[in-house]
């Protein structure tokens, strides 16, 4: 079992990532035009490009980790859904949002 202290520690990462996270979506989201010429028009759609992809990663992470706390008030954190083991503590404090047991994070 994971114990309480490990929980709690985690609880409060993942706040403080969702909070993080939260924070750079709204900054990718209020990407604003920077030139008039058609050179810093092909820049400027490089740049919301890549503020796009880049928000898109962090909102997927964002709703990993809300998950991930869902599962904490649920009692049913740090179980590996394949073999319904639990997921190595030291795995859970690199990656919070976790599904899986170390064995089972290859085959997604
Ligand atoms: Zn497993």
């Amino acid at each position: 079992m994971i114990s309480q202290k490990l929980l709690k520690s985690l609880k409060k990462a993942i706040k403080f990532d969702i909070k993080r996270l939260e924070g750079e979506v709204k900054e990718y989201r209020k990407f604003k035009h920077l030139g008039t010429t058609n050179e810093d028009n092909a820049l400027e759609f490089e740049a919301f490009e890549e503020s796009l992809s880049l928000s898109k990663l962090a909102e997927k992470e964002l709703k990993e980790l809300k998950k991930a706390l869902e599962r904490i008030e649920e009692g049913k954190y740090g179980i590996c859904k394949k073999c319904s083991g639990v997921i190595e503590a030291g795995r859970l404090k690199v990656y919070p949002a976790a599904t899986t047991c170390a064995t089972h994070a290859k085959d997604k």
